[in-house]
């Protein structure tokens, strides 16, 4: 299925008096689909896989915003640094360093969200609390100047039990307001998906990641 320009407009409607960023999902979705969407004005897009981000942010208008949404590899880090707008899956201390020096040597200053784990699901990558405070207190220290932590980001388990998904919501937006407090370029908490993103909102999040609802099912 194309992408769904009804759809688009219901969201965005939903969105809107919430104040709330759209990061449109297109992985695995072809270039015409991305095109579809930004006539109708959308900007913010998100990739999980770099070479198919690469691929497409060469065919793509120049003022695309690519966020990187998914597991993200420290040998890969150099093919996004130069253009991407927001890397959202920052699961290590490793992998910070390794898009600070990068980021150095681009000449830039990138964007970056930590990952928190907040489902139940062990598969899911993340930091916990104590990884948090650890790559927060390096980055308060100074020691990563080519990077700039704009806030958390976090996926729920994927259960029918909202409930559950709400607990973690909230949970995520407890330590986003802890963190605040200390970290001053703190602004984004990217949590809610198509399943589950008006909880997100209600629970705090000012910036969702929306696929399917979007595109149509994805067949991986
Ligand atoms: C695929 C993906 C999404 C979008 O999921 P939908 O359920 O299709 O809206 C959001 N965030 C991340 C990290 C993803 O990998």
């Amino acid at each position: 299925m194309p992408a769904d320009s009804q759809a688009f407009d219901d969201l965005t409607k939903e969105l809107k008096p919430h104040r709330v960023i759209l990061v449109a999902v297109s992985k695995t979705k072809p270039i015409e689909d991305i095109e579809a969407l930004y006539a109708l004005g959308q900007r913010d897009f998100g990739e999980n896989y770099v070479q198919e981000l690469v691929k497409k942010k060469t065919a793509l208008p120049g003022d695309i915003r690519w966020h990187f949404i998914g597991h993200l590899q420290s040998n890969k880090v150099k093919l996004i640094i130069p253009f991407v707008q927001l890397i959202q899956g920052i699961d290590s201390l490793k992998l910070l360093q390794e898009v600070n020096k990068q980021a150095g040597k681009n000449g830039r200053t990138v964007n970056c969200l930590l990952q928190v784990h907040i489902a139940q699901e062990e598969t899911k990558f993340g930091l916990d609390e104590n990884e948090l405070a650890l790559v927060i207190n390096e980055y308060g220290a100074g020691r990563l100047p080519n990077v700039k932590l704009s806030g958390l980001m976090g996926m729920a388990s994927l259960t029918e039990n909202m409930e559950q998904v709400r607990k973690e919501f909230r949970y995520l937006k407890q330590l986003f307001d802890r963190h605040s407090k200390e970290i001053q370029s703190f602004d984004i908490l990217s949590m809610g998906m198509s399943a589950d993103f008006k909880i997100a909102i209600e629970e705090g999040s000012n910036l969702v990641r929306i696929g399917s609802r979007l595109f149509g099912e994805r067949s991986r």
